[in-house]
């Protein structure tokens, strides 16, 4: 529930520290080149410290990757920004993402259009986060338990995935997803790094490929971990 800008959690709250973290926060990323206005509004309004362990809460808002559960982590900043501004949203597209994670940025998306479908394939995280978008009364997502390599197919197509785990390739089960025009922004390995790309579906499913610099994140792995639940 959000009163007066601030977010109401059980057992969390959000303080005028915390907020002034944020905005810190937010202003380094305008330093840094982040210029989408929406994109940094909803980053100011989702508290991030929910989505690390409690204790944690001022590590949030340090521009870096933390670790979370299940050996994974949040994504850094600067990065959500990144993949978030290149998905370009109006406020009517249908987004897939792969990698739900802690949950922060499908909540950043939840703001910014209408209907996110996310997939993790940790039960633990799935479960941690599905609680958490239900305490933020963030609706319009819907999370899945699930191996995020076979995309949606039910619920395709959609008209951006973005998927914040880094891939050996494109998965094609993903291009084939994307709705005509539709694009998606995935970090692939290349050689020695990873690259953050975007690869946009065009005409009769041919696709073009924009690179957007160097990026960091855990790998995309196929397969799911723990109980397949909520499917
Ligand atoms: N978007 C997340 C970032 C999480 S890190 C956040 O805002 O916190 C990447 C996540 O991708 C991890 O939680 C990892 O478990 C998940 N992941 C990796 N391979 C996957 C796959 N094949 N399907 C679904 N999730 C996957």
């Amino acid at each position: 529930m959000f009163i007066n800008g601030l977010v109401m959690v059980k057992g969390r709250r959000d303080n005028y520290k915390l907020k002034g973290l944020r905005l810190h926060m937010v202003k380094h990323l305008m330093h840094l080149g982040i210029d989408d206005v929406k994109v940094l509004q909803a980053m100011l309004e989702i508290p991030r410290h929910y989505f690390v362990e409690s204790g944690f809460e001022e590590w949030a808002y340090k521009d870096q990757a933390f670790p979370i559960a299940s050996d994974q982590t949040i994504s850094r900043p600067y990065t959500v920004a990144l993949q978030t501004s290149l998905l370009k949203l109006t406020g009517s597209e249908k987004v897939l993402e792969i990698g739900t994670g802690s949950g922060y940025q499908a909540s950043i998306l939840s703001l910014l259009t209408q209907k996110i479908y996310t997939i993790e394939r940790h039960d633990t995280l799935f479960k941690q986060s599905h609680k958490l978008f239900q305490q933020l009364e963030l609706f319009n997502i819907r999370n899945y338990h699930g191996d995020g390599y076979k995309g949606l197919p039910k619920r395709a197509p959609f008209d951006r995935i973005i998927v914040t785990a880094g891939a050996q390739e494109v998965p094609g089960a993903l291009v084939d997803q994307l709705a005509p025009s539709g694009w998606m922004v995935i970090p692939v390995q290349s050689i020695d790094k990873q690259e953050m790309l975007v690869v946009e579906k065009k005409q009769r499913g041919t696709t073009q490929v924009t690179q957007y610099g160097e990026c960091e994140f855990v790998p995309f792995l196929e397969g799911k971990v723990g109980r397949l639940e909520h499917q």
